[in-house]
């Protein structure tokens, strides 16, 4: 009962607390003078992308592309539409990986609030879902990162959020180094929708923190079509642009 009370009196105190305690920046810590935000220095060294390049994978257009990359036009990705909101570099990779292994919620807000914006145009039946991690990885890192960031874009856009349409039903091993047509093995039938969401006809937004060479969400976008999605569009944290980034 007790606990009870605490964790109540916990849940009132909270927004209290968030709002005495100073903003600090996401990259280094520095006080700021807003929430969610970075310092005049982390601000200069992150290379944000907004919503330009090609109309699909978002991906910067050679002089004589219009709307959409050759690659694009030769061969339609299974991803309508792909964006990150910030270049993979020095600053926005920390966040990730202190967002991940750190533990710091707060971070997820902050990517969220710099996400959002890139899903101005959602229909109203969209919904929102984190790439999953299987079971084994969340028992051991206590959280699925990708869900914070989902729950908290959901929250900001105004439209559905769903944790476990998406199922990771069998473990990969991490892709770092491996080469695309390896990675497109590893992932391939990693991923199954679950048969108790409804995401017929929907457009699907897969909610990812690094987009590297997008074999995971490839594989989850076709787990997603399998189950009737209309349309599966990725938002990512930060995205590796250049592949000598990739190891
Ligand atoms: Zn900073
Ligand atoms: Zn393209």
């Amino acid at each position: 009962m007790w606990m009870h009370a605490r964790a109540a009196v916990l849940r009132l105190l909270k927004p209290v607390l968030d709002f005495a305690l100073p903003p600090r920046c996401g990259g280094c810590g520095a006080i700021v003078d807003e929430v969610d935000s970075f310092c005049a220095k982390c601000w200069s060294q992150i290379e944000f992308l907004g919503s330009g390049g090609c109309a699909v994978c978002g991906l910067p257009l050679e002089g004589t592309e219009i709307d959409n990359c050759g690659r694009c036009l030769a061969r339609p990705p299974r991803l309508q539409r792909s964006r990150a909101a910030t270049a993979y570099g020095e600053i926005s990779r920390s966040i990730a990986l202190k967002f991940k292994y750190g533990r710091k919620v707060a971070l997820g807000r902050t990517m969220a609030r710099f996400m959002a914006p890139l899903l101005d145009q959602l229909p109203d039946n969209a919904v929102l879902v984190p790439v999953p991690l299987h079971r084994g990885r969340i028992w051991r890192r206590g959280f699925n990162q990708s869900a914070i960031v989902a729950r908290e874009l959901a929250r900001r856009l105004g439209v559905d959020f769903s944790v476990d349409a998406l199922q990771r039903v069998k473990p990969t091993p991490p892709l770092k180094g491996l080469s695309m047509q390896q990675r497109r093995r590893t992932v391939a039938g990693a991923f199954r929708a679950n048969p108790k969401a409804e995401l017929r006809g929907r457009t699907v937004v897969l909610v990812d923190d690094v987009l590297t060479t997008g074999s995971t969400a490839n594989a989850c976008a076709r787990a997603l079509k399998r189950a009737g999605a209309e349309r599966v569009e990725l938002v990512s944290w930060t995205r590796v642009l250049r592949p000598s980034h990739l190891d």
